[in-house]
Parts: structure tokens; C-alpha cells; sequence
């Protein structure tokens, strides 16, 4: 499918659909490199001093830890194996909204990225593959992670299916009691999936002495994750939003959307992205920020986040622990 349909003389197609092996990233875009005033350190709880890659490297595998410290360097060679793997479902299509324009009865021309061709169903697999690979280089056995409503979980399974890793995934217990489905995708991968809180570790069997009942929390899902990751040999805990590392991985969304934009000739006025932990904002925007950051270009970049779950427009900015 051609990307300038009517350029050619072509009937116009409705969906402008971008596909091209050849236009995959072939290296992720780390923004802090362009950033002045660096984003806040981890610190570690104990000392709350910077965190160490030593220090990270009992949680996370060793190449995700330097990549979640690294500051300096923009670009990041995505390796050919990950490349291979995006390529089964990338570059995603970015679609020009023409009902949406009509409704709004708007001058914008709107266009949309859509990352919901995996098998997976959303953003999340750009990410996971990734550190299945990196767990996977390193000889590990397997992988610990949280998850909520299940997408990535399930993105999370996948990409451990395809390495041949074992996954171990905590799902907050409403949504594996909610979700059934989402459950059986990832046993279906191969995944072991355990409601949280749970009896399997001691952060757990705390929880449920202390709140019985409870129907469980992220927060909670991610201690037993972590519990389980440092105290099996072989394992590390991974985390699919938020981190560094994550929106590093995500940057693919922004770099095919810069790149599609500039083949149609548009350059966007407006940015916008939906906010949870961050990834699929930071990935779409990292591009475009960066040319706003290095001056070369001026973007109004939007986050728009759940009102019932706010975490920019209100609460307090500050560490937990
Ligand atoms: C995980 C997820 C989000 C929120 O996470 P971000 O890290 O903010 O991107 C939003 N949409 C979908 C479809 C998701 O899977």
C-alpha cells in the first residue's frame, strides 16, 4: 500500500496505513540526553543516596540497569533480534481520524497511532520483548512481574514464550477475578499467574493477616514480584511502565510517528498522550521533545490522564518508598 495514494493519482484511501520493513527505528531514542535539568535519581530507601547499577542489578538484568542510568547517550541501538520480533507488527499504522474530525466539526487534521495490532493488544509488547531479550542474553531462567488489568502481563508472557523464559506474574486478585480471560491469554503463553495478595511469599501472607479480604493493589502485586525476584537465583523482576528503561523501549512509538508525519509532509502543531505510569506518553513525545529541547523545533505536547486516578495535575511530587 502506497503512503501518498492521491499523490499518485490513485483513488484515495480513507486510511492512510504506513507500512515499510524498512522504517522500523533501529535505535531507540533516550531523551535525557537532551534534557538539561536531569529527572530526579532513584534513590535507595536505606541510604537515600543514588542508586548504584550494583545496587539495581539484584532486581533488574544488567543491560536494563545501565540503560535505566544512562543519561548521556541519545541513541541506543535496538539489537536485531528485538528487530526482528517488531517487525512481525511494526512500523504501527497512524491513522488520520477523518469521522473523529467530522464530529468535532474541527480544521485539525488528526492522525493516531495505533498500537493495538500485537497479540498482545497494546503498546506494552515494544517493551517486554525487550527485556525478555535482555534476560534472556544474560542466561537468566525466568522473570517476575505485576500486573493489573492484564495488558501487560499478557505482553509480558508473550515475549517470555518467544525466548523460551519462564514468567511468574502477580495480578492484582480484582482484576484476575474480573478479568478471566486476561488470565488464561498469559497460562496460554505459559505464564504462571497468581492472584495478589497471596500466600506464595511472605510480603503476602503479611498483607492478608493484616487486611483480610483485601482484593489486592499494585503496589502490592509489585512487592511480591519483587520478593520472588531476589530471592530465586536465575530471576530478576521486570516492570512494564514508568521506569527509564520502559519509555527508552516505547520511543519506537514517536520515532515511526516523526517519520510518517514527515513522508505525508505534516508537522504536527499538537501532541497528545494518555498518561497511566507514563510509557506510551514518553514514547510518543520523546522525539518531538527532544527537537523542543535541542531547539530546532516548538511542539505543545498534551498528557492526559484519569481523573479518577490523577497523578500530574494533582497529589504531591515526591519519593516513595
Ligand atoms: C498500560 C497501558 C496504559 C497506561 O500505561 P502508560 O505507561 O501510561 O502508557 C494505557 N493504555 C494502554 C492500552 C495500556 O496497556
Amino acid at each position: 500500500m502506497t503512503a501518498n495514494g492521491t499523490k499518485n493519482g490513485a483513488v484515495e484511501i480513507p486510511y492512510k496505513i504506513y507500512l515499510s520493513e524498512n522504517e522500523i527505528p533501529a535505535y531507540w531514542y533516550n531523551v535525557r540526553a537532551d534534557m538539561k535539568n536531569k529527572p530526579a535519581p532513584l534513590l535507595n530507601p536505606g541510604t537515600h543516596q543514588p542508586m548504584t547499577a550494583e545496587e539495581l542489578s539484584g532486581v533488574f538484568c544488567d543491560e536494563l540497569v545501565q540503560q535505566e542510568l544512562n543519561n548521556t547517550d541519545p541513541y541506543i541501538p535496538i539489537p536485531q533480534e528485538i528487530r526482528d520480533f517488531y517487525k512481525m507488527y511494526r512500523p504501527a499504522p497512524l491513522v488520520r481520524a477523518y469521522c473523529l474530525e467530522e464530529k468535532l466539526q474541527t480544521p485539525a487534521h488528526i492522525y493516531y497511532k495505533f498500537e493495538g495490532n500485537n497479540t498482545s493488544g497494546s503498546h506494552k509488547l515494544n517493551s517486554a520483548i525487550a527485556q525478555a531479550y535482555y534476560a534472556k542474553k544474560q542466561g537468566l531462567k525466568g522473570v517476575t512481574t505485576e500486573t493489573g488489568a492484564g495488558q501487560w502481563g499478557t505482553a509480558l508472557s508473550m515475549a517470555c514464550s518467544y525466548f523460551g523464559l519462564d514468567c511468574k506474574v502477580y495480578m492484582v486478585k480484582v482484576s484476575y477475578e474480573q478479568k478471566p480471560f486476561r488470565r488464561e491469554v498469559m497460562r496460554t503463553y505459559g505464564a504462571s499467574v497468581t492472584p495478589s495478595p497471596s500466600e506464595t511469599t511472605q510480603i503476602g501472607r503479611k498483607i492478608l493477616a493484616e487486611h483480610p479480604g483485601t482484593t489486592g493493589s499494585l503496589g502490592c502485586a509489585i512487592s511480591e514480584a519483587v520478593e520472588v525476584a531476589v530471592s530465586n537465583p536465575g530471576y530478576r523482576y521486570v516492570l512494564g511502565s514508568v521506569l527509564n528503561q520502559v519509555l527508552l523501549h516505547q520511543s519506537v512509538i514517536g520515532l515511526e510517528t516523526k517519520t510518517a508525519l514527515e513522508k505525508y509532509d505534516v508537522k504536527p502543531d499538537i501532541i497528545i498522550g494518555c498518561a497511566g505510569g507514563g510509557s506510551n506518553l514518553g514514547g510518543l513525545i520523546a522525539p518531538f521533545m527532544g527537537e523542543k529541547l535541542r531547539g530546532e523545533a516548538d511542539y505543545r505536547i498534551i498528557a492526559v490522564e484519569p481523573a479518577s486516578c490523577p497523578s500530574f495535575t494533582r497529589g504531591v511530587f515526591a519519593y516513595d518508598f
